[in-house]
């Protein structure tokens, strides 16, 4: 069976055409194609139209609907791609529209509930339409169109999404009253118990316009592939974007993993674009993943750092997904897109060793979506927000996450993303020894089931705070569905701490390692009853009056439970441990969130920085092996303007049989090793800011 192109190795690039509106004409397309290609890219997204200020009409190829066609971009454009063996999609915007587009058409525009069309996109003045109206049959008929005329490859949706306060126009009513028999207009807040449905109902939508979308590119470019600006690491649901929904609908699932600089750099995580494409992947059902890195260093479009924007690239590839640069075509030349055209190189150079790749994890973090959707979760800054919601910090999901995510990186060892779906229904904790819930609150009962069996059957498992307390759409259980396997029952809020702490049980000291007998309190604490046979591994002091006053009494209430169960083993901690972790980085909550995680791992890197992610992988129906190490160590500040190389890394594998060769492909050397006991360990001389290695077992 030939597998078809864009399941192969795809290093894409976005470069708008024409900074100023003027330079248009003059873009000299052939030598644009020949940048493209001397720059390492194998496809690209070229627009069908000029979006500046939103969509408006002003189309690069010949059609009815144009007010004007200042180019026909396409017609110049598809066959210097082509002779350079290009591969091109068209980039439709789908999200923005100019205000003079929209007054031209009011009915297809998002509106408020107060019947107010949405405005502020980008601080600017347009709006967004809407999937439901009648603008879908008009994009789908452009984009058959194109497919009847041109010979493009493929569609890139750039949106379409809803915003926070949307949307209540005449179509989305309708369909809401034929869907759910209710008004959508009374339906504003998560008090009302139509919410779920109006998120679904949002889900639906995006998802109904893409299927349309690629039917009409079907119809002739049959089997051509069509996706969308998906879903990154955070809710879905202020978007109606959820992966899960989207992905029959999709050929290949992407999201905005690198775009990452908006406000303060030294806020955003180091692994903002592995773990979006660990989280891709969770999702994927298997199709190819692409993440999105934004050339632009926001709130202007500058370049990001040399160091920044390989790392990014490095990444995207080193975590099984495939790089999607986005920038203008002025910038081609910035000494930054020169260094990923270079990045580009090496992972094209080693296409063979280092695509078509499964993570061989044996840590899991769960992402859960309906935690992230119905619990509580502040957004972090992306592209598709104009009001940005935030969380009451106790129930701040993505914080918890980020601690998880944070703490785990940290032990130097691989781990892997997984979603709730995947784990009730598509086996995902299968070969995982360790999975780690930061504040999972909302948990079907297929999910818990599955967590408990996994568990019962060895897995160690490290839960935290609300976890399983909530069903999947929000709604509070009376005890944690897992309270069998926490050992622990649920009483009620304790409280948020300001100055207080826990003590640590003898027999957890030992167990975790640990020397002091007081550490910090997690900020939210839960009152929890020991369940028979659990053993109390901390318990909370009395509350700290303020934080100079003297050392209250230690409390009955636990702070940690352990037990065994079955053949496997549960720590549960009664409080916010991983926003913790991501707040205030205490040593002892690194040791304990990540309590399993070093226990004879697969993979384990001794380098002379923490800030190394490791990830292992496999080459799909072979034997060998690719470990991936991604070097985050700069300045201490962002952006990272130099990356500071580490010396003898050590990389140890739990392996049996012996390496028959193992060479460091970017140094271009082979890796001397040495067997201890169970472990093969290789050293790396140096290591830049990513290193794969190829290992093949004798
Ligand atoms: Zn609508």
């Amino acid at each position: 069976m030939t597998v078809p192109w864009y399941e192969k190795q795809l290093r894409i690039l976005h470069a708008s055409l024409g900074f100023a509106r003027n330079e248009l004409p003059t873009v000299d397309l052939v030598a644009f194609a020949r940048d493209v290609k001397a720059q390492n890219y194998n496809a690209q997204h070229v627009e069908y139209s000029v979006s500046w200020d939103g969509e408006n009409r002003i189309f690069l190829f010949q059609t009815d609907q144009a007010r004007a066609v200042p180019r026909d971009v396409l017609k110049e454009y598809l066959p210097e791609a082509h002779k350079l063996g290009i591969k091109v999609f068209i980039y439709v915007n789908v999200h923005w529209a100019n205000k003079s587009f929209i007054e031209e058409r009011p009915e297809w525009v998002q509106r408020k509930v107060d019947g107010e069309p949405l405005t502020g996109m980008y601080g600017g003045k347009g709006t967004a339409p809407c999937v439901n109206t009648s603008y879908l049959p008009w994009i789908a008929g452009l984009i058959e169109e194109m497919g009847s005329k041109y010979p493009i490859d493929g569609i890139f949706l750039d949106g379409p999404c809803f915003y926070v306060g949307t949307c209540y126009c005449p179509d989305c009513q309708r369909l809401f009253r034929e869907r759910y028999g209710v008004d959508i207009r009374e339906v504003t807040t998560e008090q009302h118990p139509h919410w779920p449905d109006f998120v679904q109902f949002r889900y639906d939508s995006i998802t109904h316009f893409n299927a349309v979308c690629r039917e009409a590119l079907h119809k002739h470019v049959p089997g051509a592939p069509l996706y969308m600006n998906a879903n990154g690491l955070h809710s879905g649901r202020w978007n109606g974007r959820s992966n899960r929904t989207l992905i029959p609908s999709q050929d290949i699932l992407g999201a905005e993993g690198g775009f990452i600089f908006y406000g303060k750099p030294m806020d955003v995580p180091l692994w903002k674009v592995s773990g979006t494409a660990k989280y891709l992947e969770a999702q994927a059902r298997g199709k190819p993943t692409v993440i999105f890195t934004a050339v632009g260093h926001k709130p202007w479009e500058y370049p990001l750092t040399a160091p920044e924007i390989k790392l990014n690239t490095a990444a995207t590839f080193a975590a099984g997904a495939n790089p999607w640069l986005g920038g203008y075509q002025k910038d081609l030349h910035d000494p930054s897109l020169i260094a990923v055209a270079d990045e580009l190189g090496f992972f094209a150079r080693h296409e063979e060793a280092l695509s078509g790749t499964a993570s061989l994890a044996e840590t899991a973090l769960l992402w859960s979506e309906d935690t992230a959707d119905y619990y509580g979760a502040h957004m972090p800054e992306i592209d598709f927000i104009v009001d940005r919601p935030q969380a009451k910090q106790e129930f701040d999901y993505q914080s918890s996450f980020s601690g998880g995510y944070e703490a785990l990186l940290r032990t130097n060892t691989p781990f892997a993303v997984v979603d709730n779906v995947g784990v009730e229904a598509e086996g995902a904790l299968r070969g995982m020894r360790t999975l780690l819930l930061t504040d999972a609150a909302c948990m079907s009962a297929a999910t818990a089931a599955a967590i408990r069996e996994w568990v019962r059957a060895g897995g160690t498992l490290v839960a935290t705070a609300n976890s399983s307390l909530y069903d999947e759409r929000g709604r509070q259980r009376d005890d944690f569905l897992l309270a069998d396997v926490f050992g622990a029952s649920y009483v009620g809020p304790r409280g948020l701490s300001g100055w207080d702490q826990i003590q640590l049980s003898a027999a957890a000291r030992a167990r975790h390692g640990l020397a002091r007998e007081d550490i910090p309190s997690p900020t939210y604490q839960l009152r929890v009853r020991a369940l028979p046979g659990a053993e109390v591994a901390a318990r909370y002091y009395e509350p700290t009056e303020s934080r100079y006053s003297g050392k209250p009494d230690v409390s009955a209430d636990p702070a940690m439970l352990y037990q065994r169960y079955g053949q496997g083993q549960c720590l549960y901690i009664a409080g916010s441990a991983a926003r913790h972790y991501w707040t205030y980085r205490i040593d002892e909550w690194h040791k304990l969130l990540t309590f399993g995680a070093l226990e004879s791992p697969l993979l384990q890197v001794l380098a002379p920085s923490p800030a190394v992610e490791a990830i292992l992988r496999q080459r799909k129906g072979g034997s060998d092996w690719v470990v991936h190490l991604l070097n985050y160590t700069g300045g201490m500040e962002r952006p990272i303007k130099r990356i500071v190389e580490l010396g003898d890394v050590a990389i140890r594998l739990r392996q049996a049989k012996d390496p028959a060769r193992a060479e460091a492909l970017r140094a271009g050397v082979p890796l001397r090793w040495r067997r201890e006991g169970d472990y093969v360990v290789l050293t790396l001389p140096k290591l830049t800011h990513h290193e794969a290695i190829h290992i093949v077992w004798a």
